[in-house]
């Protein structure tokens, strides 16, 4: 990059909608490194993942949007990602203006009515009393409006925001002997093209400038209607940009790690939370008060059957861990996986110093292997029908003396436990 051609673009931005771009690039100074320190230059290389530092008004955010509407310019893909909405859709505003409208945001839609509540009590806190009369231009990426509740009769309600049936709707058949009245093919809205709350949606595939918070990066995904695949915009950022600038990123990096749950309970005790306690409650209160028509939803109904198998799963391994202290003392505390006890089961039958335990190592660690890549044989590849058919019913037993006799004699052979 070329400083002197940062600020023609500058000066350029002035001439549009003036905010001192030009005078405030002249007077940063950018010491990028040398082989023993840190030299000014006026031309430098954005390559790979580099820091800009710099103290309070050193000119980074100066830097950051005349850099994005330069490269804009050129034809580059530039992600922007910044601290909230509210600075996101005043970014998107501004590179709009400048670059002829190659701009767009990122926003979750889950937010998007608390964002529009705090958009108008910042303009009332501005001295604007009346919400009428609140224009800025960011309200049109936040729209909730459904054009569906105008087809609807005075009796029923209003769509509720998470009721929208955008991707959900159903065609009535045609046939006169068909048996069933309504399709069970799902398919898009007629309105989803043109519909203001996805304005954001169809922008962002022309757009040339991404502007997102890290939470509508990482929760918002592209639609359906778009993109089959199913992606986060992340994904797509990571994908597609040829720059990506990151306001903060020592916050950012904060926020992710805590997204990405580097360390959390699985299970606890009542004195801690637990990420399974957390998402069966959450299932059950969203599942109530939506009166389960979310199951409705392939995805919702996968999650919610896999959420039922992991608290059957937990609650057998529980019942095992406080009846017996023997298991509790071999498992010892900590965390353990499938992975871990398959390992440790193995190292104890087949020790690394004894002999001739190679292939039956070999043979059991492949079984094994098999077992843990496809539990319940319902996905692709090996499946072993005995082992899973064992699970099943472990899981789902009545009569666990019999369940315990029967995996005991499993076992017995599995691990050629008989001359012991
Ligand atoms: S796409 Fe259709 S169903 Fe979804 S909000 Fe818009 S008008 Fe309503």
């Amino acid at each position: 990059m070329n400083w002197d051609e940062l600020i023609d673009t500058a000066k350029d931005m002035d001439a549009i909608e003036p905010h001192d771009w030009a005078r405030r690039m002249r007077s940063v100074r950018l010491r990028t490194r040398g082989k023993s320190t840190f030299r000014e230059k006026r031309e430098f290389t954005v390559a790979g993942i580099q820091h800009l530092l710099g103290i309070v008004g050193a000119g980074k955010s100066t830097l950051r949007d005349v850099l994005t509407v330069h490269l804009a310019r050129q034809g580059g893909r530039i992600t922007v990602v910044v601290g909230d909405v509210a600075e996101t859709l005043e970014l998107v505003r501004l590179y709009n203006l400048y670059t002829g409208g190659k701009a767009a945001p990122i926003l979750g839609a889950s937010g998007k009515e608390r964002h529009a509540q705090r958009m108008h009590r910042r303009l009332a806190g501005r001295g604007e009393a009346n919400v009428l009369a609140h224009k800025d231009p960011g309200f049109s990426y936040l729209g909730t409006s459904c054009v569906l509740n105008t087809l609807l009769s005075d009796q029923d309600d209003v769509l509720a925001f998470n009721q929208a049936p955008c991707t959900r709707l159903h065609r009535r058949t045609v046939r006169p002997d068909a048996r069933r009245k309504w399709s069970t093919v799902p398919v898009t809205c007629p309105y989803w093209v043109g519909c203001p709350r996805y304005r954001g949606a169809h922008e962002l595939v022309q757009a040339t400038i991404w502007v997102s918070t890290p939470a509508g990066l990482v929760d918002a995904a592209i639609p359906h209607p778009q993109n089959a695949e199913k992606i986060r915009y992340l994904e797509a950022a990571c994908r597609r940009s040829d720059l990506v600038i990151i306001d903060e990123a020592d916050r950012v990096q904060m926020q992710l790690d805590r997204m990405f749950a580097p360390a959390v309970t699985l299970v606890g005790g009542s004195d801690s939370r637990s990420l399974l306690d957390d998402l069966v409650g959450h299932k059950t209160r969203e599942l109530f008060e939506g009166a389960r028509t979310q199951l409705s939803d392939h995805d919702v109904e996968v999650w919610t059957a896999a959420v039922n198998t992991i608290t059957t799963t937990t609650d057998r391994l529980y019942a095992m861990l406080v009846a017996d202290r023997d298991l509790r003392e071999w498992v010892r505390t900590g965390y353990f996986s499938a992975w871990t006890l398959q390992l440790r089961l193995i190292e104890e039958r087949y020790p690394d110093d004894a002999t001739d335990v190679e292939e039956p190592r070999r043979d059991l660690t492949d079984l094994l292997d098999e077992f843990r890549d496809n539990p319940f044989g319902d996905r692709a590849g090996k499946v072993t029908p005995e082992l899973t058919a064992l699970v099943n019913e472990v899981l789902t037993t009545g009569r666990q003396p019999a369940t315990r006799r029967k995996l005991t004699d499993f076992l017995v052979e599995l691990f050629d436990l008989s001359r012991f």
